[in-house]
């Protein structure tokens, strides 16, 4: 964005003026290295477009055009998954289940836990993306079937990664709501064949991706015709191996406080370690998010993947939603 001055104006004063409004900014100068105006930082704070335009000594406030018009056009609106919708004016939405589906007794068990803990969305991996070509990688559509009759038997609505193309319309056929994992946010073919079925998606962020390359996966989304996005942040690369990644909670209020667009947070992936799993919880609601992803298992010393992670039936019950 950029700020032209009047030609008698300070550009001092307007600039002190531009720093008291939470905006950094860069002078622009002519020729003869007079102020002519300024051009704004993407890190500064929202803009009250209003009053800049108003401000004495500046004549011409001009914007960038954005590089993602659907997702911008979304702020402030909800994004609806059957009965459920997640969006400011709605409680926060409790997504919970294991890893992986990793048997019908096992989702069936999870999913009456999970129903009872106040969740509204089973989550659960047919389909997984594992670092380790020998790790397990889900029972696949299979797996799908188990979890859409444990979610039915239990008034749970039903998110699943799906990992390529060829898997859209098995998992469209199932699920409520399609994940994009963090490893294919930008899976550009795969953004689109997902967007192309016309239901909600969550996305969670790549490991590795700025907020802008996220919110241009939401666009490819919404451009192929998803019908709403949820952003989900759970975690980026960080360099400490205390905790599995890095959760980003900064990005979190910048999504929900300004670009007012539906978060969720994924605090298991974002640490990896169970204990610190409700405190993060708490303080994913306490900037704004609009609902938490949290992997839970029957038994956690069992589970195939991921069970470091995993809140036991007493914890996730525990959570208070
Ligand atoms: C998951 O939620 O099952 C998952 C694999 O997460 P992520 O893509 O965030 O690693
Ligand atoms: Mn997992």
């Amino acid at each position: 964005m950029w700020i032209r001055l009047e030609n008698e104006a300070d550009a001092s004063v307007v600039a002190a003026q531009l720093q008291g409004m939470g905006l950094w900014t860069r002078a622009l100068e002519d020729a003869s290295g007079m102020t002519t105006g300024f051009a704004v930082e993407p890190f500064s704070a929202a803009i009250d477009w209003e009053r800049l335009g108003q401000l004495e000594g500046v004549a011409e406030v001009q914007r960038a055009r954005s590089a993602h018009p659907r997702v911008d056009a979304q702020s402030g609106l909800d994004v609806v998954v059957g009965s459920v919708s997640f969006g400011a004016q709605h409680d926060p939405v409790l997504i919970s289940g294991p890893c992986a589906i990793e048997s019908a007794e096992q989702v069936d068990a999870i999913a009456a836990v999970v129903a009872r803990a106040g969740a509204k969305v089973l989550r659960g991996g047919a389909y997984k993306p594992r670092s380790s070509p020998y790790s397990f990688s889900g029972h696949g559509q299979t797996a799908l079937s188990w979890m859409r009759q444990a979610a039915d038997r239990h008034d749970l609505a039903v998110v699943t990664e799906v990992m390529s193309e060829a898997e859209v319309d098995g998992v469209s056929a199932v699920a409520d709501m399609l994940q994009i994992g963090s490893r294919n946010m930008q899976n550009f073919a795969l953004l689109r064949a997902v967007g192309r079925v016309n239901k909600p998606v969550l996305l969670k962020r790549g490991m590795a991706a700025t907020v802008e390359e996220w919110l241009l996966a939401g666009e490819h989304l919404l451009e192929a015709g998803a019908s709403g996005v949820v952003y989900c942040a759970r975690g980026i690369s960080g360099f400490d191996p205390h905790t599995r990644n890095l959760l980003d909670l900064g990005a979190v209020a910048l999504l929900t406080s300004v670009y007012k667009l539906p978060v969720v947070v994924d605090p298991s992936h974002a640490v990896g370690r169970r204990d610190l799993i409700p405190s993060l919880a708490k303080a994913s609601l306490a900037v704004g998010a609009h609902g938490l992803m949290i992997e839970a298992h029957i038994d956690p010393s069992q589970a195939l993947s991921d069970g470091a992670q995993a809140l036991s039936p007493e914890t996730l019950l525990s959570l208070g939603f």
